[in-house]
């Protein structure tokens, strides 16, 4: 079931938003050669806690033998989400690191990141990084009335391929309200021919939120999980890119609920 969110709780979310938005800022302010993983994940807890908020990654999800130990997930080069942050690893010149937080504000929950480079990267690494935030772009945009999640799905994937990148099919944007995840899930592409019928396309309407979270390599879309549970790495090792915000679907343009 889809929760539709009124004003009153969007603007929360909004607010939660900007905490989310805040913490990205002070973790983009330190990433350069030589800082650890465990170091942008002091910040970012720092900055949502400082905020009034929760950082919502730590412990997720309840009841699980696997709950997440911070407040950051921090994914490097081949690693396409859900790294897990340590004081053993360091970030190194031509990186690309990509930093991924939610924070809960009076009971709603906004989630949001972006990748970014470390020092001087490749030209290679930085148009994969410009093709994430355009295909994130693309796929706001599509979030108005009259749309369907497909509509989404489809836009993000045609421009990703025809960039000459995969999207990556195993994980996908999903609802945000008092959950980090709810209904419905919002992919980055979309089956063709008879498979498509097992999917579930929604329509869209006012007061539907939900994190946008294009995932695009350089190389095959297959991903494997590390044996610390949490990790998503790209099967083939190929560089990858990510980037996410929470937005609201309003009766004009979407709300991107996640920026400063
Ligand atoms: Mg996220
Ligand atoms: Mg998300």
């Amino acid at each position: 079931m889809i929760h539709l969110k009124t004003a009153e709780e969007i603007l929360i979310m909004r607010a939660a938003g900007r905490i989310v938005a805040a913490a990205h800022a002070e973790a983009r302010a330190i990433v350069k050669p030589g800082i650890t993983t465990a170091q942008i994940d002091e910040v970012v807890e720092r900055t949502i806690r400082k905020h009034g908020a929760i950082p919502t990654f730590i412990g997720y999800p309840p009841n699980s033998p696997h709950p997440f130990p911070a407040a950051t997930t921090v994914s490097i080069n081949h690693e396409l989400v859900h790294g897990i942050p340590s004081p053993h690893r360091v970030l190194q010149e031509g990186d690309i690191v990509s930093i991924d937080c939610a924070a809960t504000y009076k009971g709603f929950v906004a989630d949001g990141g972006f990748t970014m480079g470390v020092g001087k990267i490749s030209p290679e690494a930085q148009r994969l990084i410009e093709i994430g935030e355009e295909a994130l772009r693309i796929g706001i945009q599509h979030a108005v009335l009259g749309n369907e999640t497909r509509d989404i799905a489809i836009a993000i994937q045609t421009y990703v391929e025809r960039q000459g990148c995969s999207v990556i099919r195993e994980y996908t944007g999903h609802g945000v309200g008092r959950s980090m995840h709810e209904e419905p899930q919002v992919p980055n592409w979309w089956p063709r021919g008879r498979k498509q019928r097992a999917w579930r396309s929604y329509p869209l309407q006012v007061g539907m939120t939900f994190a946008l979270e294009p995932m695009i390599s350089l190389g095959s879309p297959k991903t494997r999980v590390l044996d610390d549970h949490w990790t998503v790495v790209m099967a083939d090792g190929a560089l990858c890119t990510w980037t996410e915000h929470t937005i609201a679907v309003t009766d004009g343009e979407p709300l991107i609920l996640t920026l400063p």
